[in-house]
């Protein structure tokens, strides 16, 4: 392994939420890391292998209480590396994945502090694959499209081009997309896509919790409101999500909501 030395700081996606699915380096992070700072996305059992006197801090959202801002998260970071710490950033999924880990590394390469990035396995593939639905497929698709339903201002982006997002992949994999999901239905149906396309959602994806909602682009609000679907969720628009009863392996908790869905 390589050394964590002392003022450095690893900025490790931690996956999706099953511990298993960390990486060596992870792991190896989180057992040697004098600090932990993490996020909401990053699921308990993850923490559990910290030394004893490794110091946990959170800085998600919790419980309606709002996260610290990004500056703040940041200064944090940086004030345990100044002290000599060896700081863990541990991140939801992976770090270079609409989780901001960008922002947080060009702070420290500012401020000339040493960094690692750790990628981890991002809920828009790892999540599926354990919902049965691989993110490509050769007979299905040969590019895949991954996109935010959240700006820097928490709202769907207006700079988004639908036409293109529509036209680009036959399958589209949606972060953040639950509450702006309306308007994302809008714009997709606008654009050519089918009403009759499946769609999933997967919820609380590779942790005990995790369910999933099947349904077609055209009844997904519907079914969303009916099977209450709510964040953390991936979306994913395609045909790859009809391969899914033959390739789901976990036993989850599903829901065809698409009485048309031939499961
Ligand atoms: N960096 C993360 C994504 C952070 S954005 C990654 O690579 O996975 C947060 C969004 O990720 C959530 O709103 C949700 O859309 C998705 N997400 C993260 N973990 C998830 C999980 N376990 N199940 C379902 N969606 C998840």
């Amino acid at each position: 392994m390589p050394a964590f030395h002392e003022g450095e700081v690893w900025l490790v996606g931690a996956g999706p939420g099953d511990p298993g699915l960390m990486s060596l380096y992870a792991i190896y992070a989180i057992q040697n890391a004098d600090v932990i700072i993490y996020d909401a996305l990053v699921d308990e059992n993850c923490l559990s292998l910290k030394a004893q006197k490794a110091k946990l801090e959170f800085v998600g959202k919790r419980g309606g209480v709002k996260s610290p801002k990004q500056p703040e998260i940041t200064r944090k970071i940086i004030d345990y590396a100044k002290q000599g710490l060896k700081v863990l950033r541990l991140k939801g999924g992976d770090p270079f994945i609409f989780g901001r880990g960008g922002e947080e590394a060009i702070t420290l390469a500012h401020k000339k502090i040493k960094f690692r990035i750790v990628p981890g396995v991002t809920a828009g593939i790892g999540g599926l694959a354990y919902a049965g639905i691989p993110a490509t497929h050769r007979e299905i698709n040969q590019s895949v499209l991954f996109l935010t339903g959240h700006d820097e201002k928490g709202q769907l982006s207006n700079r988004i081009d639908w036409e293109a997002v529509a036209k680009a992949a036959p399958v589209i994999v949606m972060y953040m997309a639950t509450r702006p999901f309306e308007q994302i239905q809008k714009h997709l149906l606008n654009n050519g896509r089918s009403e009759n396309e499946s769609i999933a959602f997967v919820m609380h994806a590779t942790t005990k919790k995790q369910k999933v909602v099947i349904s077609s682009l055209g009844n997904a609000i519907e079914d969303m409101q009916k099977y209450d679907v709510k964040s953390p969720a991936i979306i994913v628009v395609g045909e790859v999500v009809d391969l899914r009863p033959i390739l789901n392996w976990m036993d989850d908790q599903e829901i065809h909501a698409n009485e048309s869905y031939h499961g």
